[in-house]
């Protein structure tokens, strides 16, 4: 396999973009593979190397690659224009349908991206409340702004200390962590700060550190205490929504939180995110209320009939339940093979996620921090010279789409086979 085209791009790139690359987890080591194309299950890389993508862009295409109907949408939209600066129908309608799905949504407003999604969504909380803290999970990501750039502190009781330079330590000293799977942890906090607490934000799946499951009732306890204490309940669906169900983890769970965010799939591979939750809260958003938020590019015509289109096809074709199924076929084979290849390992997933921790079973994040990440950037590099594209991390998670083949689906577990032996 040579990835010549790819070296010298790179050494072109690293002197132009920090690392080569517009997002830090592309930085593969010694250099990433540069893009061409994709269709389908398949991505192309410069060299004319394909792989079969269990990446995805990192959650977005649940249909894989330039699904036709998406393009179609895309295509049909831009015959009209794509961005004007005004309201438009489509987003009234992909509104509609999303505040119908999710139990949890009377309002939302569209902004471009998670980041901003959550971002806008504490301020919606904090300025509902009138309190500053908020909690969130050690380990959890809700994007890349800096109140919740807060890395796992050294335990429940210590307040947030940025993860970046460039954030001011007063900027993060509202952020409290927990860890997952830790009702009391929670709670303790809660009662300790419940004068000045505003939310609790998490991922009901923590998708990225793995993903790692919420424990059987943990998250109706969250539910509970968070309700009994007045602090909002803000659900990180980006990675979740329309991947566990139409209407996310909070429907796969039977959960309803008081506010949730959303993107990645919601957009077709275009860019969006999504903050919504009750009316009350969301009516104090300007302009209809105090709560200042605004995008020039937020509710784009392409990424709303992009939505639109994903929606549909999600809804029409059953596409979760057959994800489940194939979900569970791959879980299950690879559970066998680390069996039969005698390793401690463990297989994690849910859905259409899956991923094989280096480790013991992780219930949070300092159990993922124990997994063997070396090796685990080890088998990534031998994946890849098997024609397979996963994350080239032990902390993000492997995704399904509908256009991966059962041929795809053979080879995956075959690679999984012969690597990890
Ligand atoms: C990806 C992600 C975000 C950030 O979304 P961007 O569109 O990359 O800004 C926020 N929260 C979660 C759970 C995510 O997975």
């Amino acid at each position: 396999m040579s990835l010549d085209k790819s070296r010298e791009l790179y050494q072109k790139a690293r002197n132009l973009l920090p690392g080569g690359v517009s997002s830090p987890v592309r930085a593969i080591k010694p250099y990433p593979f540069y893009t061409r194309s994709a269709n389908g299950s398949k991505i192309t890389d410069i060299d004319g190397n394909e792989y079969i993508d269990f990446c995805l862009a990192y959650g977005p295409n649940i249909l894989g690659h330039a699904h036709p109907q998406v393009k179609e949408a895309i295509n049909s939209q831009l015959e009209k224009g794509w961005l004007y600066g005004t309201p438009t129908e489509a987003e009234v309608d992909l509104a509609d349908r999303i505040a119908g799905m999710y139990p949890s949504i009377d309002m939302l407003r569209f902004v471009s991206t998670g980041t901003e999604a959550t971002m806008s969504a504490l301020r919606a909380a904090r300025g509902f409340t009138g309190k500053n803290k908020f909690i969130k999970i050690e380990g959890g990501f809700h994007g890349a702004h800096d109140a919740v750039l807060v890395k796992a502190g050294s335990g429940a009781t210590t307040l947030g200390k940025p993860d970046s330079l460039g954030i001011p330590e007063d900027f993060t000293k509202h952020t409290l962590q927990v860890p997952f799977n830790d009702i009391e942890a929670l709670t303790d906090m809660i009662e300790k700060y419940s004068d000045d607490l505003a939310a609790f934000i998490l991922e009901p799946v923590m998708g990225n550190i793995g993903p790692v499951l919420p424990e059987e009732g943990y998250l109706k306890e969250v539910r509970k205490v968070t309700e009994e204490n007045d602090v909002v309940l803000i659900f990180d669906e980006v990675i979740t929504g329309f991947r566990l169900a139409m209407g996310g983890a909070q429907e796969y769970y039977g959960v309803t939180p008081d506010m949730t965010t959303l993107g990645k799939i919601v957009g077709g591979g275009m860019p969006i995110g999504v903050f919504g939750g009750k009316k009350e809260i969301i009516e104090m958003v300007a302009p209809s209320g105090s709560v200042y938020q605004a995008g020039t590019f937020s509710g784009s015509p392409t990424s709303v009939a992009a939505g639109l289109a994903v929606l549909d096809v999600l809804e029409k074709e059953n596409v979760h339940k057959k994800l489940d199924e194939t979900g569970n076929k791959v879980r299950s084979a690879l559970t066998d093979i680390v069996s039969d290849l005698n390793l401690d390992y463990t297989v994690s997933g849910i859905s259409s996620m899956f991923k094989i921790f280096f480790g013991d079973k992780p219930l949070d994040y300092q159990d993922v921090l124990k997994c063997d990440k070396e090796g685990y950037v080890k088998f990534f590099y031998k994946m890849l010279d098997s024609g397979i594209f996963i994350p080239p991390s032990q902390f993000e998670t492997n995704f399904l789409s509908t256009a991966h083949t059962e041929e795809d689906i053979e080879k995956v577990l075959e690679a999984y086979r012969t690597n990890l032996r």
